[in-house]
């Protein structure tokens, strides 16, 4: 039994059945290589979920976390630190907003901003204002896995098996300004979206769309709240990707790359929204630890110190035309989109964009496919053109060797109906 076998047989047997892991032990990585049990080098275009900013083992925050483990580790919420302050600092300058709370990951951050929007509205209501607590969320969302999340999170897989969710939450057709304005009213205590939707299959909110979401919700006082745990921190190449819009939120959450492979979460909202939350009405134990924080420094620091948000625009640029220059030799890419480095090619058929996913696998290349036919690239922002030029000719291969057998399926698909 090799060692994969032997911890494949334990997991299956002690573990909650919640994944479908790919039979791979991975033991370390270097620069956007992860590695293998037998020193096997795979190329990382997913970047743990768009969690890897800056690859792996990169020396910044191999530094940062030596150095803080030895200082110190955990403190709670009880007491002061020299972190939060510092992180805090460095992402109200780079966000536009004024105050943060730090949480632990994505679901909880989105949890603690559901929770900030509710207070906000009772906080107007006491102030004589018509304000009611219903939330408008978005066709296609995905804001995480606990209570407030699920309720606010489109698929109903994700929400049915737990029923009752959270209520008061209406879903918004995507895009679909009619249907944003028959919704709205002053009922409703949030607009909640994603600037880019990620595992809705990397779609960008429309200018118009987004416009009005920030017009009626300032109409009222309801707070437009946009989850930039995917798209944040630099992966489209601006801090976040409401910034590529020039509209300015009540509340923003952020996780994933924040602090470059640990855990971290943040809240980050408007003085006026911060108005809700008074001492003791939310807190964390390990959220905003020092070690997460010494390391959050570390990935901003680093990231401007290399100047990665304009290299992950233009990486990014070159990734994206690479595979529109693909889809006009495999007519089974039917779109190419994204901004910096958060793309998407959405194939034809379901079936081949999981074969596609399996087959890099096969040639050491990590992709992953979402929304059923979207196959989805968040790779380290440290990404160079031939890694690029590596899973595009990866990519070529597949479709030229596969790519026939599923051609035509779309229309057999698309008259499926979904
Ligand atoms: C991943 C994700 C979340 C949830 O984050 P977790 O850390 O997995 O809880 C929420 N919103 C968006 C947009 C995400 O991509």
């Amino acid at each position: 039994m090799t060692r994969l076998d032997q911890i494949k047989a334990a997991e299956c047997k002690l573990l909650l059945s919640t994944y479908e892991r790919n039979p791979i032990l991975f033991v370390g990585g270097e620069g956007v290589h992860i590695i293998d049990e037998q020193g096997e080098r795979y190329l990382d275009l997913l970047s743990g979920i768009g969690v890897n900013a800056l690859g792996y083992s990169h020396p910044a925050i191999v530094e940062a976390i030596a150095k803080q483990s030895r200082a110190l580790i955990h403190t709670s919420n009880l007491f002061f630190h020299e972190g939060q302050a510092e992180l805090a600092m460095r992402l109200t300058e780079r966000t536009g907003l004024d105050r943060v709370f730090f949480a632990n990951t994505g679901t909880e951050a989105w949890e603690g901003a559901l929770k900030l929007a509710r207070a906000h509205a009772g906080l107007l209501r006491s102030e004589g204002k018509t304000i009611g607590t219903k939330f408008l969320a978005l066709e296609q969302s995905f804001h995480g896995r606990t209570f407030g999340s699920v309720a606010t999170t489109y698929k109903a897989k994700y929400r049915e098996p737990f029923d009752p969710v959270m209520p008061g939450v209406e879903f918004v057709r995507f895009n679909d300004v009619a249907d944003l304005r028959a919704k709205f009213s002053n009922e409703v205590c949030a607009i909640l979206v994603e600037a880019i939707q990620g595992e809705g299959g990397v779609r960008p909110l429309t200018q118009d769309f987004f416009a009005e979401a920030r017009a009626l919700a300032s109409s009222t006082g309801a707070l437009l709240v946009v989850d930039e745990i995917q798209a944040g921190m630099g992966r489209t190449g601006k801090w976040c990707a409401y910034q590529h819009y020039g509209i300015q939120p009540d509340v923003t959450t952020l996780a994933k790359p924040l602090a470059g492979g640990l855990p971290l979460g943040a809240i980050l909202c408007t003085e006026e929204a911060a108005r809700a939350i008074r001492a003791g009405m939310h807190g964390t134990t390990f959220g905003g630890g020092p070690l997460a924080c010494a390391v959050g420094i570390a990935v901003i620091d680093t990231m401007e110190k290399q100047g990665l948000l304009a290299h992950a625009t233009e990486v990014g640029d070159y990734f994206q035309s690479q595979l529109r220059a693909l889809a006009t030799r495999h007519e089974v890419i039917i779109d190419v989109r994204g901004k910096g480095l958060m793309i998407a090619a959405e194939l034809d058929s379901a079936e081949l964009a999981k074969l596609t996913v399996a087959e890099m696998l096969k040639r050491h290349i990590l992709i992953n496919c979402t929304s059923e036919t979207v196959l989805r690239f968040l790779p380290p922002y440290i990404l160079e053109r031939t890694h690029v030029d590596t899973g595009i000719a990866a990519l070529d291969e597949i479709f030229t060797e596969h790519g026939a057998a599923f051609s035509g399926t779309h229309t057999a698909y698309a008259a499926g109906g979904n």
